[in-house]
């Protein structure tokens, strides 16, 4: 059994959620389930649904920065911001690493 884990969205409420890889037959968050079986939430539960929640508002920000950044412009700061351009500023390769991390993400 597979101990990897997978961020996956759920089909009931929308909101992301964590299953293991193998566990393909999960098509909804905890809560989701629980609520189809008409089961109670407890604090855990409302906790979880608060997580998801806090979740995907981090995911859309983090695409919605991405989304805004072309990747011209990217390797145009990328260049301008230089630390060999800079007399090797640590704010400059700072900021060049930020650059490099997020050129990586995309
Ligand atoms: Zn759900």
């Amino acid at each position: 059994m597979s101990e990897r884990w997978t961020i996956e969205i759920c089909a009931d409420c929308g909101l992301p959620y964590c299953r293991k890889e193998d566990e393909t037959y999960k098509s909804r968050c905890m809560p989701c389930y629980k609520t189809t079986r008409s089961w109670d939430l407890n604090q855990s539960d409302k906790a979880l649904q608060a997580t998801q929640v806090a979740l995907k508002k981090a995911i859309l920000r983090k695409n919605k920065v991405q989304a805004k950044l072309p990747k011209r412009l990217l390797r145009e700061l990328m260049v301008l911001c230089h630390p060999d351009k800079h007399k090797g500023s640590q704010r400059a390769t700072e900021v060049f690493q930020k650059l490099v991390d997020l050129k990586d993400k995309k």
